[in-house]
């Protein structure tokens, strides 16, 4: 019944950790307490038991633009579900209350105010109330960075309720004092507590120690041209700035602070969530309520003033399962408005008591997050441990692993990359040069032609992290430079031929166990970019499917990746289905979903791949597989050529199954 519910509505095959554990313990009735990092899916963990208890489950979330976007996903995916808050008008309330009562809805997301309200409570105690779940429950904590006192009510209204239900609480914040509030405020009883896995593996870490941060800011948003992301920034006045100065750079950008009026605030909110501005500068009041999919990075202009802040929002990246990067801007200057914005923070008022207690804890917390910026350990682990967990000692794929500082002589791997470049005739970005020197198999580099060249490979025993550190300091350096116009081509300057002959040595600082133990990205953990997985051909289609997505969204008066995720575009065009059950098989869609959009898209995908001319969608292989296979559509095209394909050939197509 799970099972068919999890394809049915939401159009996944399978659980991710911790999911299944936390469905049947509700089922079973038993309290639980569920501790996952952003974007596990703990949403799942209690909408699909609210969809098999008999009754109603009551969801508590702290916003309403969660609550909102909560909602408008289940409606989407065929789930009846409403919220109840001060977005409404009074009749509103009382026609959502009155549907309610009638059986309409599975599932009510309220604000814990709204507990307290005499209409609610009657509303509460005349139905059937199978489960509340708490949402964002570390906000009952006043050791959690978000305390909400208004959550400390919600236990005295389960208590009204002529029956007890059984309550779910669920969480991105791990600390053990936490987690001792949430345990004992909400009384849970003999609850089932579920701690999976912090590491996030499709999260890059980094840290910078630019000079000018705003240049830094410039060059990295031109890289990820068409990228959302969001920019945090300690004060208002940074947002400001920044914001005008993306804007003069002819950024599509917007701006998220406390400072700005309600109504701008929620435009531009909706800006970002739409995708009219993908990218959005704000403070750390942005960003509770943003479940957006496909933030492909989070940029920290100034340091968070806990590591806790830090991965949550830093979390916000990837929540689609794609490969995104987190990176903190760092500079000694962070430190000094962490601790002014400690020392003023509001509402301690009231906690006379405690509040020394606070601030040596804020101090702690500060100093763990500086400790993170300035330190030459590898960052994930960093951040695993302080929440208590134990990493594999280095990931190497995040900034610290990649470069521990010693003067290398790089001459000899900087001359390859020149004679690259060289090769390439100048004609190419960056990531070309770094994919051709690795001998990466990627559908675009074999587009190019540029496996042909000789130097094709020439350091594909180095990881490309490696590689792009090295053009980074031939960067540095002047020995290479990018241009300026609209493809930011790499050239070599007259230097260049000064290393070629020998002339000049490269230094640099480098890995110390990099000269004979290459680090290279865990196998399994590299999760493959859009870019790397569909050719141009492909690339267009997708183009093809994003723009039928908008419409449909504009249409319905929904965000993008609430209709279909970038994910299931992807995979779209990787399987090309070509009926009802194929198109069911994509990743994401599930059958309400099919029913109001699986034709339109079908539609589009056949129109698009009518006069295919031997082009081919995705990964190198595949031209070879659509050539055996002729003409058709791919899935099952695909099922029979694999069968007549020798085995190794299925570990390079397998790749291609985008997992979920
Ligand atoms: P959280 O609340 O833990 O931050 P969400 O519940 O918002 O995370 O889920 C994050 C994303 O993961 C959503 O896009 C959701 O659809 C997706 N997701 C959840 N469970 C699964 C699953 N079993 N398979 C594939 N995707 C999933
Ligand atoms: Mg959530």
């Amino acid at each position: 019944m799970k099972y068919e519910i999890l394809k049915k509505y939401f159009g996944y095959d399978s659980f991710r950790q911790g999911q299944e554990n936390m469905i049947d313990s509700i089922l079973s009735g038993r309290d639980v307490l569920g501790i996952m990092p952003t974007g596990a899916g703990k949403s799942l963990c209690y909408q699909i038991p609210a969809l098999m208890l008999e009754g109603i489950t009551l969801v508590i979330s702290p916003l309403i633009s969660l609550m909102k976007d909560q909602v408008q996903a289940l409606n989407q995916a065929g789930v009846h579900a409403a919220f109840i808050n001060s977005s409404l008008t009074e009749t509103q309330i009382a026609k959502a209350l009155q549907y309610a009562a009638a059986g309409r809805y599975k599932i009510i997301y309220v604000a814990p105010e709204r507990l307290e309200t005499e209409s609610f409570l009657q509303f509460a105690q005349a139905v059937d109330i199978a489960m509340v779940t708490v949402d964002e429950a570390h906000c009952i904590s006043q050791w959690g960075q978000d305390f909400r006192p208004s959550y400390l009510k919600i236990v005295r209204f389960i208590n009204l309720l002529p029956r007890r239900p059984v309550i779910s609480a669920f969480t991105a914040t791990a600390t053990v004092a936490v987690r001792e509030d949430i345990l004992c405020v909400l009384g849970l009883i003999e609850p089932q507590v579920s701690v999976t896995g912090f590491d996030r593996e499709n999260l890059f870490f980094g840290v910078e120690k630019p000079k000018k941060k705003d240049d830094y800011l410039l060059q990295y948003l031109s890289n990820h041209e068409g990228e959302s992301g969001i920019i945090y920034c300690a004060t208002r006045k940074n947002v400001d700035a920044l914001y005008d100065l993306l804007l003069e750079n002819g950024l599509p950008v917007t701006r998220y602070h406390a400072g700005l009026s309600g109504a701008e605030r929620k435009k531009n909110q909706d800006d970002f969530i739409y995708d009219n501005a993908p990218v959005v500068v704000a403070t750390n009041a942005f960003g509770m309520g943003i479940d957006k999919s496909n933030v492909r990075f989070v940029l920290h202009y100034n340091m968070p003033q806990s590591l806790e802040n830090y991965y949550q929002e830093a979390g916000r990246a990837g929540r689609d399962g794609e490969a995104a990067e987190c990176i903190l801007l760092y500079s000694p200057q962070d430190v000094v408005i962490c601790r002014f914005l400690a020392e003023n923070k509001e509402n301690l008022q009231d906690l006379e008591n405690e509040i020394e207690d606070i601030r040596d804890r804020d101090e702690e917390r500060l100093k763990a997050m500086t400790y993170y910026c300035i330190g030459t350990g590898c960052m994930r682990e960093a951040i695993l441990k302080y929440f208590g967990e134990k990493g594999s000692g280095s990931c190497g794929k995040c900034s610290n692993c990649l470069s521990e500082f010693e003067d290398v002589d790089v001459t000899e791997n900087a001359r390859k990359i020149i004679q690259c470049v060289v090769d390439c005739r100048q004609r190419y970005g960056v990531n070309v040069i770094v994919g051709t020197a690795c001998g990466n198999y990627s559908a675009k580099l074999r587009e190019y032609g540029v496996s042909r060249l000789p130097s094709y490979g020439s350091l594909e025993e180095m990881s490309e992290a490696k590689v792009k550190q090295i053009i980074n300091h031939l960067l540095v350096e002047n020995i290479l430079y990018l241009t300026n116009d609209k493809y930011t081509l790499v050239k070599v300057s007259p230097s260049a031929r000064e290393v070629l002959q020998g002339d000049l040595k490269v230094i640099m600082k480098l890995p110390k166990q990099s000269q004979d133990q290459e680090i290279r990205p865990k196998t399994g953990a590299k999760k493959y970019r859009k870019s790397d997985i569909l050719t141009s051909a492909g690339l267009e289609l997708f183009d093809k499917l994003r723009e039928l997505r908008s419409i449909v969204a504009r249409e319905e008066a929904m965000p993008p990746y609430i209709i279909f995720s970038d994910k299931s575009l992807v995979d779209m065009c990787v399987k090309l289905p070509g009926s009802r059950q194929e198109m069911l098989a994509v990743s994401g869609v599930g059958e309400y979903k099919y029913e109001k959009y699986g034709q339109r898209f079908l539609e589009r995908i056949k129109e698009c791949t009518a006069s295919r001319n031997g082009k081919y969608y995705f990964g190198e292989r595949n031209e070879a597989i659509m050539a055996a296979a002729g003409p058709g559509t791919s899935e099952n095209n695909h099922q029979r050529v694999k069968a007549r394909l020798p085995k190794e050939d299925f570990t390079i197509t397998d790749k291609f199954n985008i997992q979920t």
